[in-house]
């Protein structure tokens, strides 16, 4: 998971703060040492977590925050506000021309995600409704148009090609025109990348931007590199001036500096975060949801989002109803691994949900058909009392589950515990709700 080790630090360090009446000026300094530390620990950038630090101490040991009943959430709040400022605030969307087509260049080192991301990009725009065109402007690298073209066949999404024999500025600009004479209004034009900045690449780069004027120059750089990444977005942004950056390679970056950082660092907007080698692994980037997750009140909001994508909204509705009120069941239980299911990977989802990375038994919770077939043999032993009360299956009721449903009482045990966790965590996430900080995370 992106952020992990930071997340975890983060969260330990407001746990401490959080419980306390009374903040002394002696328990935020404290409080953001440990938090400079997490976050150069993250690889973030020196001078950033610098500022970062300076600005929360100034608004932190003001008088408010001491005053106030709950100043350890006052606190934990403004991290969260200069976590999101951080990344750039709010969510900086991609351009739409008046004048279609709208022509985004996607440009980055070799290897960074740029075909890859191009491909995605499409995927994103054509669920909304657009109607993408994907250019090859990559000559060098051998596999890469047929790489655009794979991945154009699989989408459905049409793939402008002129061989390796013309320059990329004739096909860039050939490209454009043929979107316009097919009706396309995106471009997106895959350029060729390096394994290092070069001058020969960044003329190259410029001369297609002079000729096609694009309206979007995205940088797609590897987060798994961490400050490099920073580097090279702040080396690429002087040359071509950018207008945003996509961070790839998410789901294995663990520290998230280059996330932190790069806005920060360049002043280009982070505008898509991509995640795994599967196309809809594309998503806009949200600032304040970004800096929410870090500090595990979870991301609710694009949760919801996304089960509203794939499932059925009122059934959305009435579980997030039930969950607050405390009402899960053990049929509900069933039913949302199934809508999970068609989310997609657990642990994707348990990221979003607030204080789930404190769940131990959460995190080895997959969903495969077998595992769900056996979680559906126990709760379908269980009579519909015992389905609604937890608190009911005593040893001998356990017994006989196991033994009704074909599994070994470990396994119907393990189960009700990760069931009774789970329920654990929406409680504590209802609770959050209730406060201050909760509600602000879900404006
Ligand atoms: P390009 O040289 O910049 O065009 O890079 P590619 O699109 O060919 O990607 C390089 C490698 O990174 C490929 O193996 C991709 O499958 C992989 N990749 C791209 N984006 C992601 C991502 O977000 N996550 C992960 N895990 N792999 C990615």
């Amino acid at each position: 998971m992106a952020f992990e080790g930071l997340a975890s630090r983060l969260q330990n360090v407001f746990g401490k703060l959080r419980g306390k009446g009374k903040l002394s000026e002696e328990d935020v300094n404290e409080a953001l040492r440990e938090v400079r530390l997490a976050l150069l620990e993250a690889d973030v950038n020196f001078k950033v977590v610098k500022d970062f630090v300076a600005k929360v101490k100034t608004q932190a040991i003001g008088q408010e925050v001491m005053k106030s009943f709950t100043p350890g959430m006052v606190v934990i709040d403004i991290v969260n506000k200069e976590l999101t400022a951080l990344m750039g605030g709010t969510q900086s969307k991609l351009a739409r021309s008046n004048r279609p087509p709208t022509i985004i260049m996607m440009v980055g080192l070799q290897g960074a995600g740029k075909t890859t991301t191009s491909g995605k990009l499409a995927k994103l725009l054509q669920k909304q409704n657009h109607r993408p065109l994907m250019v090859a402007a990559d000559i060098y690298r051998p596999a890469a148009i047929k790489q655009l073209q794979v991945l154009g066949e699989q989408l459905n999404v049409p793939v402008f090609t002129m061989g390796d024999k013309v320059s990329p500025v004739e096909i860039a600009k050939a490209g454009v025109q043929h979107a316009k004479d097919n009706g396309s209004d995106y471009v997106i034009i895959d350029t060729a990348g390096r394994l290092h900045i070069d001058e020969s690449l960044m003329d190259e780069l410029k001369n297609i931007r002079a000729d096609i004027e694009p309206d979007e120059i995205l940088l797609v750089v590897d987060s798994m590199t961490g400050q490099d990444a920073v580097n090279v977005a702040e080396s690429f942004h002087k040359q071509l001036e950018l207008t945003g950056v996509v961070l790839t390679k998410l789901d294995g970056d663990t520290r998230g500096g280059a996330a932190l950082s790069v806005k920060a660092v360049t002043g280009c907007p982070i505008k898509f975060a991509a995640t795994g080698e599967k196309l809809d692994g594309l998503e806009p980037f949200f600032p304040d949801r970004m800096a929410s997750r870090i500090l595990g009140m979870g991301d609710m909001l694009s949760l919801i989002e996304k089960a509203q994508s794939g499932i059925d909204a009122d059934k959305a509705k009435e579980m997030e109803r039930k969950m607050r009120n405390n009402e899960f069941t053990f049929e509900d239980f069933l039913e949302q691994m199934e809508q999970v299911k068609k989310l997609g990977p657990l642990d994707q989802i348990l990221e979003m949900l607030p204080g789930a990375n404190k769940i131990k038994g959460m995190k080895d919770m997959k969903v495969d058909d077998k595992q769900m077939g056996k979680v559906e043999a126990i709760v379908k032993s269980m009579t519909t009392e015992e389905k609604r009360k937890p608190e009911l299956l005593n040893a001998n009721r356990r017994k006989r589950i196991a033994l009704g449903s074909g599994n070994s009482i470990q396994e119907v045990n393990r189960f009700i515990k990760q069931f009774e966790d789970m329920r654990k965590m929406m409680k504590q996430f209802s609770g959050m709700m209730g406060n201050k900080g909760g509600k602000n995370n879900l404006k």
